[in-house]
Order: C-alpha cells, then sequence, then structure tokens
C-alpha cells in the first residue's frame, strides 16, 4: 500500500496529468472552434441548470401531491411544477440535440487542426532534426498516437465536462432544498469516486510498460504485413523466427493485461462494496432525518434522485478521467513534439541568394550528426567552387561526400567553419532562396505516390509549362520517356502499388525518373548525389551525356565512388574520413600518385577484370 505521502504524490501526479491531458487538447481546441467550444460549455451549463430545475420540481411536485387529501386538489397543487417539468424535459430534449450536433463539427475539426499542425512542424523543422533519434521518436508517437487520441480526448473532455455540470447540478439542487444534504451526498459518493479514482490509477501506473510492449508488438505485426519486406522473410524462411518474436511480446502483453484485469476487477469490487455502505448510510441519515421531523418526504425523495443522478455522473466522470489519463501521455507527446519543432524551424528570412551564384566558398568546415561529436563526418573543408564548373567529390563509402554536399545545399549547418555564395555566410541567406537555386538529385529519391508526369513535375511543381515542352525535354534527356511509354497510361500512370490501379517501377526506373525530376528544376547549381547506382550501363551512359549538356550553363557537383564517371570533372575533389585529402584534375591526380591514383587504378583493374570474365 502507499505511504500517505506516496499516496498525495500519487495524486498530485494524476491531476498533474490530467492536466497534461487536457491542456493540448484545449490548445487544439482553441484554433480548431473556438466558438463550438464555447457553444458547448454554454450548452452544458444550461443542461447542468435543467438538471438542477428537474430536481427541485420533482421534490415540489411530490410535495404537493402528498400535502392534500383530494386527488383534484393534489394534481391542481403539482400542476405548475409538473408543467415546469415537461418544459424542463423538452429543452433538455433540444439542449442535447444541440449538443450532438455541434459535437458532430467538433472532432472533425480537431483531428484536421491536429494533424495540419503535425504535418506543418514536420515540414518545418530542419533536416538535422530528422538525425536526432529522441525528436524522431516523438515525431512518431505524436503521429501514430497523438492525432488519433486528441480527437477522442476532445470527446472525453466534453463528457467530462457533461459529467462535472451534472454532478453540480445535482449538488445545488440538495443545497437548495437544504445545506445539510449537501454533506449526505458527499459521504455517498465518495467511496464511488475512491473506487473510480483508484481504477484510474491502477490504469496510469501500468501505462509505461503497456505502450512499451504495445509498440513491440505493433513492430512485429508491421514487419509481418509490409510489402516491401515480405520477399525477404520469404526467401530468409524467417516467418517461423517472426512468429516466435511476436509470440514473445504477445505473450508478455497479455500477461501485463491480465494481471492489470484482475487487479482493477479487485479494486472495483472493493469500491462497489464501499459504494452499497455509502448508499445504506445515505438511507440511515435520511430516515434519522425524517424520523425527527428535520426534513420532508418530498425533500428526501429528492435527495435519493439526486444522489442517483449525482452517482451516474460521477461515474462517468471517472471514466473520461481515467481515459483522458491514458491519453495523456500521448497528448503531452504530441504537445512537446509541437513545441520542439517550433524551436527545430529554421527562420525564413535574410538575403536573397544571387540567381546564378557566381562562387560558392567553404572555409574550414566541419560538422558532425546529431550525437556524434566524437565522430564528426566533416573536418576543416576548405574550398570553392566557381559558376560553370563541374567539380566532383570522390571517396568511399562513408567519407563525407553526400554530408558535404548537403551543407553546401545549406540542408545541414556548419558546426564549424563558413559556407558562403557569393560572400554572404549561407546562415544569413533565406532558405527558401537557398534551396531555390539547387536541384538535387539524391541516392534514394522520393517515389512519389501520383502520377509519373507528377514524379517529374514536382522538381519544380509551380513551374509554367505550355505543352508539357519542358516535361518531356527532361524525360528525353533522362531517358525516362523509355520508362514512361512502357506504362500503361503513359505519364498518367499512378505509380504506386498500394492503390488499385497503380504500378510500381524497378530501382533503376524510379531512378530515372528522379533524374527527369532533377532536369525538370532547371536550377543553376545542381547537385548529383551517385544519381546512376541503380542504373544499367546504358541508362548510366545516357545519364551522363545529358549531364555534360546540363553542365553548359550550370554548376554541377557530381558525387560517385566511381572514379571513371568523373574524368572530364573541371575538379575533383578527394574525400577520406570526412577530410579533404587531395585535388585537382584527373591527370593531375593520377601524376601526384596518391589515395586518388591508387584507388582509380584499383577500379580499373576491377573492370577490366570483369570485361574479361564477361567477355
Ligand atoms: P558518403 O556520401 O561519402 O558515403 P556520408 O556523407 O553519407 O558519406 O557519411 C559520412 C559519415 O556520416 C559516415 O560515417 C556516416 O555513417 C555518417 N552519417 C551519414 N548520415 C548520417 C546520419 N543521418 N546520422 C548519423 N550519421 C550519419
Amino acid at each position: 500500500m502507499d505511504g500517505p505521502t506516496a499516496g498525495s504524490a500519487g495524486r498530485w501526479l494524476a491531476v498533474e496529468r490530467l492536466c497534461m491531458a487536457v491542456r493540448p487538447v484545449v490548445d487544439v481546441l482553441a484554433r480548431a472552434a473556438p466558438r463550438l467550444a464555447v457553444a458547448v460549455v454554454v450548452l452544458q451549463l444550461a443542461s447542468g441548470l435543467i438538471t438542477t430545475g428537474v430536481l427541485l420540481a420533482s421534490a415540489a411536485a411530490i410535495n404537493a401531491l402528498l400535502a392534500h387529501a383530494l386527488n383534484a386538489e393534489r394534481l391542481r397543487a403539482a400542476l405548475p411544477a409538473m408543467i415546469f417539468l415537461a418544459v424542463a424535459f423538452t429543452i433538455k430534449l433540444a439542449l442535447d440535440a444541440l449538443t450532438t450536433r455541434v459535437r458532430a463539427e467538433l472532432s472533425p475539426r480537431v483531428h484536421r487542426i491536429a494533424q495540419a499542425q503535425l504535418l506543418e512542424a514536420s515540414l518545418k523543422v530542419e533536416l538535422a532534426a530528422f538525425d536526432d533519434p529522441s525528436f524522431y521518436d516523438q515525431l512518431h508517437r505524436a503521429r501514430d498516437r497523438g492525432v488519433m487520441h486528441m480527437e477522442t480526448a476532445t470527446d472525453s473532455l466534453v463528457d467530462a465536462l457533461a459529467a462535472l455540470v451534472g454532478v453540480a447540478g445535482a449538488a445545488l439542487a440538495l443545497f437548495w432544498l437544504d445545506p445539510v444534504l449537501l454533506p449526505v451526498l458527499a459521504v455517498a459518493l465518495l467511496p464511488q469516486a475512491w473506487g473510480a479514482f483508484a481504477v484510474a490509477r491502477l490504469h496510469m501506473a501500468s501505462m509505461p510498460e503497456t505502450v512499451s510492449l504495445n509498440r513491440q508488438v505493433d513492430m512485429m505485426i508491421e514487419l509481418a504485413t509490409d510489402r516491401d519486406n515480405a520477399p525477404e522473410i520469404r526467401s530468409y524462411q524467417a516467418q517461423d523466427y517472426v512468429s516466435a518474436e511476436y509470440a514473445r511480446s504477445a505473450d508478455a502483453m497479455q500477461a501485463h493485461l491480465v494481471q492489470l484485469g484482475v487487479a482493477e476487477a479487485r479494486v472495483r469490487t472493493l469500491g462497489s462494496v464501499l459504494s452499497a455502505l455509502g448508499v445504506a448510510f445515505t438511507f440511515g441519515v435520511l430516515g434519522w432525518l425524517l424520523w425527527t421531523d428535520r426534513l420532508p418526504l418530498a425533500a428526501a425523495g429528492a435527495t435519493l434522485f439526486a444522489v442517483r443522478t449525482a452517482g451516474q455522473a460521477l461515474e462517468r466522470l471517472m471514466q473520461v478521467g481515467s481515459s483522458l489519463f491514458e491519453k495523456g501521455l500521448y497528448l503531452a507527446d504530441y504537445r512537446a513534439f509541437i513545441e520542439q519543432a517550433a524551436q527545430r524551424q529554421r527562420p525564413l528570412a535574410g538575403a536573397q541568394a544571387a540567381a546564378i551564384p557566381a562562387l560558392i566558398e567553404l572555409d574550414r568546415v566541419g560538422f558532425h550528426y546529431a550525437g556524434r561529436r566524437d565522430d564528426p563526418a566533416l573536418r576543416d573543408i576548405s574550398l570553392s567552387i566557381r559558376a560553370g564548373e563541374t567539380i566532383a567529390f570522390v571517396g568511399e563509402n562513408g567519407s563525407g561526400k553526400t554530408t558535404l554536399a548537403k551543407l553546401i545545399a545549406g540542408l545541414y549547418q556548419p558546426a564549424e567553419g563558413h559556407i558562403r555564395w557569393d560572400g554572404t555566410d549561407i546562415r544569413d541567406i533565406d532558405p527558401r532562396s537557398l534551396a531555390d537555386r539547387i536541384a538535387m538529385v539524391l541516392q534514394r529519391p522520393v517515389r512519389w505516390p501520383r502520377s509519373a508526369s507528377h514524379n517529374v513535375r514536382v522538381g519544380r511543381h509551380a513551374r509554367v509549362d505550355p505543352g508539357d515542352t519542358a516535361l518531356k525535354q527532361a524525360a528525353s534527356d533522362s531517358r525516362a520517356q523509355e520508362v514512361i511509354d512502357r506504362l500503361p497510361q503513359g505519364w498518367d500512370t499512378l505509380l504506386s502499388r498500394t492503390f488499385r490501379g497503380g504500378v510500381d517501377l524497378s530501382g533503376g526506373q524510379w531512378q530515372r525518373l528522379a533524374v527527369a525530376r532533377g532536369l525538370f528544376r532547371d536550377a543553376p547549381l545542381v547537385i548529383w548525389d551517385e544519381p546512376t547506382a541503380p542504373l544499367d550501363a546504358r541508362a548510366e551512359h545516357a545519364v551522363f551525356e545529358s549531364l555534360r549538356q546540363l553542365a553548359r550553363n550550370r554548376t554541377v557537383i557530381l558525387i560517385t565512388h566511381r572514379l571513371a564517371s568523373v574524368r572530364n570533372a573541371d575538379r575533383i575533389f578527394f574525400l577520406e574520413r570526412g577530410r579533404l585529402v587531395e585535388q585537382g584534375r584527373h591527370e593531375d591526380l593520377l601524376a601526384a600518385d596518391g589515395r586518388y591514383a591508387e584507388l582509380y587504378k584499383l577500379q580499373t583493374r576491377l573492370h577490366a577484370l570483369e570485361a574479361a570474365s564477361t567477355a
């Protein structure tokens, strides 16, 4: 059992948790539908007043019925109270109908705003936030549970208000009849309140364990049902393994829920026994009050009625309170995520980048990923890139090429040193204008679950393209046109197997569309991060041909570990473990006979061997 201190700490924790649950809902309500929220509050208050009126009118009617001997007199005396009751019930019906109507609009609005807020926040945070595991985890919890619970918590909150108003209405009526009845109501309800509260606390205490077990179970379900995993699970005959892993977490979850259920049943039974004692006490007190002529019979009847009304409302209040506790954890996560995300946004302000940047300079740039301060991805990089140059970042996997390109593009901020575009630190350039000057084709491009044309046009979605001239040009330069020609509805084919009628593409075909998208963007700085890795030899050759065309009036940064592709680059930067170790033209680097030359010779020998074996 809890000691008194632990008990009161637990109670405070419960209250705190309740506030934690309610605050984000109120925040979202205030944004989603402030007027509707106020309307609900007013409707509920009115409904509470009706409850008070009904109780008082019932007492008055009974009083009138008992006070007279003749039936006609009884009815005449009770008539006003009965008319009041009829009117009150009609108003209550109307209020309930109105509340249902308002609630029908409230929940979808809350859902919409909660979702939109999450979407906006996710889209606006800087890229580095996605590398921070705790932030990323929080984002997913907010996405997967926070939004859903926001909607159900809104319902719970309205229910809680209705129940609270119900209890208050009954209490007010009793106070009106005789102030001494108020403590009677309190004593009658106390055991029931204790029982419901104890159940809520049990739930709350078990929440972290429930959540963690739930996630483990969900993970295995996801693994078993995801389309991308299906081939490998089958080819590795991992079905039994997945089943066994699922069973392990699911058994633990089941045992946990049974244990919780049993404990809950015990507390509920105790609560019911205490509630019965509370009711017995009420009867005792009322009997004594009647016996001693301190209370008219009608008031005693109304008291029993009020205790029942308040008891039901209290039961409901505790139910929704307990469900709010449970949701509190996710709602607090949601709120924390929105706050964190706001702090991790880059201000959309600053200088405009030149339409065609003439000079990009890196001055002793260093960078490390979140949580990897001791293992920087880049150290002390200084270099410059002039407009119109084609330069290449080469080096082995993990040497820092992609990271460097992302820094130049302003996607990450350097931890040390400066990156300047035409003399202006990119920290001082509006990120929108910086991004506008860049077309980036990444190693794993987004596979937009949209039409083929959408997949290319999204490169610059607002671009006006009469007659689809630019679209066709980009498709032909990237050899994506060949992919399109084979699609059942050509450019209009939906590229997603998730939807009916959609088709999926191979890795190489997707890559060609991504290259087309980069070309369609038509930006002065083009960054190609291993764009040809999944392409076959012919397609790769074609892409490099179009790249040469493109490079005529653009600055191109090419990232690759295949050195044969960069022989024609104006300058080659060789990276090793985050450091720039060599730079120059292909011939110069070969002549220097350093790391580049060594790797180049190794690759040439490998290619020769490959060619010999396929000949
Ligand atoms: P390359 O493009 O040369 O293959 P990267 O720039 O991708 O190299 O990676 C450089 C280093 O940074 C590697 O050690 C890699 O493990 C690490 N790294 C890359 N991306 C992340 C990330 N999102 N979070 C943490 N570490 C990363």
